[in-house]
């Protein structure tokens, strides 16, 4: 193991930054992936377990948060699903990674004249984390459906299902290799020269043939080769739970439509980039979804799949642009405030071209609406 790039930052260590140095004196390098589940998932130390990240006071704002017709137009999309289905007398409605209520808030305000379905729903978040457990109970409580809660995907409860899944995806830890002189070598977190701070090391030996790397030969020295087993799992489990009890998900994030090159991980703090491992724990930790990969796992399992598309492309197809029309009229006095908010959401410079949207389904269902143009 050679430890690469020193730091830059001179913060003082976060407390997960003392407790991991400690750990990888005593038993070495760990992955990118286990550095990524601690970041997020310690129980005290990580992100979501101990903060507050979102809005403006925290660390970054997501769809939800800057437009509610974000979660309308998924509660319209999710309603139509419904009758796709046949309208059930109950169906499992399931969010992943829920973060402050905000989205399922708007999907149920939005749905709740369609009383069939808000009648049928059973409602599952699934959530790490405590804390924000606590702040989706408080946002859903006047809604017309009571949410039960899931620490995994895979403990939601049997029944056709329509799952959601806004930023959750890339919260899943990645791997990373790297191509080196000697070949591919997994990238590791170790420690400076001064035995003091995390730095990047990479493996001694190649890594075991089933991470099925691209050839050495096609790749520049130095290229990044990022490789999410636990999302590629969860697509596999969406679409083995689908296939079994019917049903539709739809999956969106930040992230590339084909496979390639580049370190993706990144970390946010107060809205601003920061050096992935400068504050564990401290910051928020992601990485681009790789959509080619997920599609694909849950296509192996039977599923049927549409897209990826844009986000901007998806939400003006589900008609954006008449419900903000619709809004603005109805509320003159919040008009700009609701055009910049769809702004953000939509235009292809802010997140309308960088976050994708997928949608898994069972084989029984017709195509879903907002992929095709
Ligand atoms: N969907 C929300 C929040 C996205 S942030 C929105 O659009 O605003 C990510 C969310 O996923 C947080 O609620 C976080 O606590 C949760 N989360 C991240 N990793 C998780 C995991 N492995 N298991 C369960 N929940 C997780």
């Amino acid at each position: 193991m050679t430890p690469q790039h020193g730091r830059t930052d001179e913060g003082a260590p976060s407390p997960l930054e003392e407790r991991l140095v400690s750990l990888i004196r005593s038993n070495g390098p760990i992955s990118i992936a286990d550095f990524m589940s601690d970041a997020l998932g310690h129980p005290h130390y990580g992100y979501y377990m101990a903060r507050s990240p979102f809005g403006a006071d925290g660390d970054f704002t997501t769809a939800p948060e800057i437009s509610q017709i974000f979660g309308e137009l998924i509660g319209a999309f999710l309603v139509r699903a419904f009758h796709d289905l046949g309208a059930p007398a109950s169906f499992q409605l399931i969010e992943l990674g829920p973060g402050r209520g905000v989205l399922m808030a708007d999907i149920l305000r939005a749905a709740g004249a369609q009383k069939d379905f808000i009648s049928a729903a059973r409602l599952t978040l699934v959530e790490m984390s405590g804390r924000l457990r606590h702040e989706q109970s408080r946002r859903l409580a006047q809604s017309a459906v009571a949410p039960a809660w899931a620490d995994r995907f895979t403990d939601s409860p049997d029944g056709p299902a329509l799952i959601i899944a806004n930023e959750f995806f890339d919260c899943l830890p990645i791997r990373q290799f790297e191509r080196c002189d000697a070949g591919w070598r997994e990238r590791l977190v170790g420690l400076d020269q001064a035995g003091q701070r995390l730095a990047i090391t990479h493996a001694s030996t190649p890594p075991a043939p089933e991470m099925m790397l691209p050839p050495a030969e096609s790749a520049p020295l130095g290229a990044v080769f990022e490789v999410n087993e636990p999302a590629c799992r969860l697509a596999a489990d969406i679409a083995i739970h689908l296939r079994h009890n019917r049903g539709r998900a739809l999956i969106i994030d930040y992230g590339h439509l084909t496979r390639g090159f580049g370190d993706t991980l990144q970390a946010v703090r107060a809205h601003r980039f920061s050096p992935p491992l400068a504050a564990p724990g401290l910051a928020d930790l992601t990485a681009h979804v790789d959509f080619d990969a997920i599609a694909h796992a849950a296509l192996d399992e039977g599923a049927s799949v549409a897209g990826p598309v844009t986000q901007g492309a998806f939400l003006r197809r589900l008609g954006l642009d008449l419900r903000l029309a619709n809004l603005c009229a109805a509320h003159p006095e919040r008009a700009d405030e609701l055009t910049i908010g769809a702004r953000r959401i939509a235009d292809a410079e802010h997140m309308g071209e960088i976050f994708k949207v997928l949608c898994v389904s069972s084989p029984d269902l017709p195509p879903p609406p907002g992929f095709d143009p």
